[in-house]
């Protein structure tokens, strides 16, 4: 059981700053920003990211720890179910113990408001919160409207893409520059 909490505790940990992280600099948070273009929210959502954000969230030095396997797949099923109910679509109010430690609809749902990219900065604990509570990020409260820029859905090939866009865009202006010169050469 000890090696199981210290499994949650070392991947959640890693993943609340790297997560955080990810909403403090650009790089990061083009890789994070299609999670956030979720119009609603339901339990297999919390696996919905650009391939990137996915490895860079799941590095943690927890395979520096001698933890016994079956210790590390509890750990790994544990967080799956609580990141998997944070993002459920569905009314619910555990009890008060829970959403002390770990992370419920209303804390996640939170983090996804479509109010404005500033409001989401807060409550980035995937499965702990306690972290947010510590580390002064937690916020009070619900959102039932999520999503990103205007609540634009993006396409699977834009979720793939997105962490290119500013490449991409200067691409597109380069490519648009050249067209338009030898237009004007013409
Ligand atoms: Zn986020
Ligand atoms: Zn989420």
């Amino acid at each position: 059981m000890l090696q199981v909490a210290l499994v949650v505790f070392l991947i959640e940990f890693g993943q609340y700053w790297m997560h955080r992280a990810m909403h403090d600099w650009l790089p990061l948070w083009l890789t994070h920003a299609p999670h956030h273009h979720l119009t609603q929210l339901n339990a297999m959502k919390g696996f919905v990211g650009n391939p990137i954000e996915l490895f860079l969230i799941s590095l943690s030095v927890v395979a520096l720890f001698d933890v016994a396997t079956p210790a590390l797949f509890c750990g790994l099923n544990v967080l799956g179910v609580i990141s998997g109910y944070a993002h459920a679509n569905i009314r619910s109010n555990p009890p008060l113990f829970y959403s002390y430690a770990f992370t419920t609809i209303r804390h996640h749902s939170l983090h996804h408001t479509a109010l404005s990219y500033e409001d989401t900065r807060c409550n980035y604990g995937n499965s702990v919160i306690l972290f947010d509570r510590l580390f002064g990020t937690y916020r009070e409260g619900e959102s039932s409207i999520v999503g990103q820029d205007e609540r634009r859905r993006l396409s699977i090939r834009e979720q793939f893409l997105f962490p290119f866009q500013p490449l991409l865009e200067k691409f597109e202006l380069s490519n648009g520059m050249l067209r338009s010169s030898s237009e004007t050469r013409r």
